[in-house]
């Protein structure tokens, strides 16, 4: 806790240039690329980085095939070039993947027709990925077993992108990457609104762990709530061109269905694209597209059974799948921007999902709407920019922001942990070996887990049982990651609350020093607040005293 503590010190000690409101990915992102650019950064984020819609996608990075039938080829030639750009930045967090879909007899469009749209996709996409290819049903059945070829036309596969550990972590990345530029980003820090005072906005935060308030000033102010962009403007008073409107998204993970790497792509009852996605240990299948009027939501029978349907029809499993084997699931509205003078009449599926940055110069405010994962590096970019415009001082332009540290660095990783024999240490129900898992995770910080384990092999133990969290990785968090609560580590710095069944994770003993080393004297009451929380109770939590 003494990150958090030290950086909302942090927060009144000056005039930042830039302050964000907001901590999924557009949030940190703009963060990231303005504090690496040089700029002097604050962020506030309500709950926990990536607490909200950004923990709640479908992993993918994808340059967006679907919306090749409302022949949008900006945006798709636009995403998918921002696909290339990830893929090629984040080597081991962002890879390439199949789809295969499967068309069924009688769908709008016949097979040949889809696997032709397949090659002008990747023709956009600079044919930077795997050609595609045609499949007859035979050929399916071939390649995925699983897949119910009785009623298919055929099939096409083609390439796209998913991050390889998950939605949160790759957002946390980005506000890890704000901090090591020297930016200050805190969570559980809600802001209040603020007002403009002698060229300055000053806005009131509040504490939500222990209720405190505070003021921080800062030139710019970015608006970056996500589905609560158009709240927090009603608390700022600013009048914006586009607004929200909301589709909601459920996924169920579920044990795996399949050993291959592959998405499985269907198109569900209502006619929109439905997905099998490997997830580690897990499958994840989804997703909805409903129209909700707010942004809370949750996960109801009907979504459930809507997803179990479309999946029990589209597959030969040994036995349908049930609610009994939901082991998790995900839940969030996509924020879309429409026009405030119009748009939102459109066919709510066709609705675009693009992003949109909302400039008032005169104010030095700027709100950024809708927006994908994909898109997250020209969210960061076009930030700049708009944050330049306004008078800021950027004094590193050409730096890159983004990505994985350089190659030679990774050899030198690669090489220390072959010296140390790393990868015999691996747990033998581990689904990849030690060395890949902490670069892709860690970064240049792996080295110095390596540091640790030579020092003491207890550090190379896996520490919560069924997972591949190992006892330093534990100390890592507690200095780096700023866990405040027991399920910021478990669902979004690390996925284990999605994969291992939550009576699996409290019986394990692992858990209980898991906890120790993460929160110290607080590390009963995190832990009760964690199970409370999961059982729908209130927890009563001694204050921090931060
Ligand atoms: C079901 C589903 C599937 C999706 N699949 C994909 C996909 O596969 N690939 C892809 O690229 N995109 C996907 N998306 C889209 C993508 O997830 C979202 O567009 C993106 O995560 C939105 O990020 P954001 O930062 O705008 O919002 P959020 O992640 O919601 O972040 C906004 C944050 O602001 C905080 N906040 C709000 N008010 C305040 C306040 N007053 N003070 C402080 N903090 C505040 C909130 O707590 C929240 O954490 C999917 C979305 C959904 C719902």
């Amino acid at each position: 806790m003494q990150l958090r503590s030290s950086n909302i010190d942090k927060l009144t000690g000056e005039v930042f240039d830039v302050l964000i409101v907001g901590g999924g990915i557009n949030g940190a992102a703009a963060a990231a690329a303005l504090a690496g650019k040089g700029a002097r950064v604050a962020l506030v984020e309500r709950g926990d980085f990536a607490g909200s819609t950004s923990m709640h996608s479908s992993n993918l990075v994808w340059g967006g095939i679907k919306y090749m039938e409302s022949r949008d080829f900006a945006l798709v030639r636009k995403l998918c070039k921002s696909r290339n750009h990830l893929i090629k930045s984040y080597p081991s967090t962002v890879q390439e993947i199949r789809f295969l879909t499967t068309i069924p007899k009688g769908f709008r469009y016949h097979p040949r027709y889809l696997w032709a749209g397949s090659w002008l996709y990747w023709l956009i996409g600079n044919g930077f990925t795997r050609i595609p290819r045609f499949l007859a049903p035979s050929a399916i059945k071939q390649s995925e077993a699983i897949v119910d070829v009785a009623e298919a036309m055929g099939g096409f596969e083609y390439s796209d992108a998913y991050l390889h550990d998950n939605d949160a972590r790759f957002v946390f990345n980005f506000v890890r990457g704000a901090l090591n530029y020297g930016g200050v980003a805190v969570n559980y820090v809600e802001s209040l609104g603020g007002t403009r005072e002698n060229g300055l906005w000053v806005t009131q935060l509040r504490d939500v762990i222990d209720g405190g308030t505070l003021e921080v000033r800062s030139r710019v102010l970015i608006n970056a709530a996500g589905p609560w962009v158009d709240k927090h403007n009603a608390l700022t008073g600013q009048q914006t061109d586009y607004h929200h409107v909301y589709s909601k998204g459920i996924h169920l993970i579920v044990p795996r269905l399949t050993d291959n790497q592959r998405v499985l792509a269907f198109f569900a009852d209502d006619g929109r694209l439905f997905f099998v996605i490997p997830m580690g240990p897990r499958t994840c299948i989804g997703t909805t597209d409903t129209r909700v009027e707010k942004p809370e939501v949750g996960v109801t029978e009907d979504d459930i059974r809507f997803v179990l349907d479309n999946i029990n029809k589209r597959l030969t499993l040994e036995r349908p799948l049930t609610t009994a084997d939901i082991i998790s699931t995900r839940c969030g509205v996509r924020p879309l921007a429409v026009r405030a003078n119009g748009g939102g009449e459109r066919d709510f599926l066709q609705l675009s999902r693009k992003h949109a940055i909302d400039i008032n110069g005169e104010d030095a405010h700027l709100s950024i709407f809708g927006g994908k994962l994909t898109d997250c590096l020209n969210v960061g970019d076009e930030v700049v920019d708009a944050v330049r415009d306004m008078g800021v001082s950027i004094p590193h332009p050409g730096h890159r922001w983004y990505g994985e540290p350089p190659q030679e660095v990774r050899h030198e990783f690669m090489h220390q942990a072959a010296l140390m024999g790393l990868d015999v240490m691996t747990a033998p129900e581990a689904s990849e070996p030690l060395s890949t898992r902490l670069w892709r995770r860690y970064g240049t910080h792996a080295l110095e887990m390596l540091e640790e384990i030579r020092e003491d092999p207890r550090q190379a133990e896996v520490l919560i049982e069924g997972t591949e969290y190992l006892r330093c990785e534990l100390r890592h968090a507690q200095r780096r990651e700023m866990v405040t609560r027991l399920e910021d580590f478990l669902r979004r710095r690390s996925k284990i609350a999605l994969v291992v069944d939550e009576v699996a994770i409290r019986d394990s003993p692992g858990l209980r020093e898991a906890c120790a080393i993460l929160f110290g004297d607080q590390a009963e009451a995190r832990y009760e607040e964690y199970f409370a929380a999961s059982r729908g109770e209130e927890a009563v939590l001694p204050s921090t005293g931060e």
